[in-house]
């Protein structure tokens, strides 16, 4: 028998790709979400972001963002 995989998560790529996010973060996906894209809209109401970088796409989390837009620190 085959496992099937239920859901589809989104752990955060950030702060940036040389550092992995301080939080391990997922995305909590809610019940209904099992594709990419859903979970992915799941993350932007809860402040997740997605962006293209290096041909793939990064996901942060709302902390990671933050971290991102507000500079060096
Ligand atoms: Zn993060």
């Amino acid at each position: 028998m085959t496992a099937h995989v239920i859901g589809y998560e989104v752990y955060c790529d950030g702060p940036d790709e040389h550092t992995d996010c301080p939080e391990s973060a997922a995305i909590a996906n809610s019940f209904a979400s099992r594709t990419a894209r859903a979970v992915r809209a799941d993350g932007r109401e809860q402040g997740w972001t997605a962006r293209h970088g290096g041909g793939r796409l990064i996901d942060l989390c709302p902390r990671c963002t933050a971290k991102r837009q507000g500079g060096a620190q």
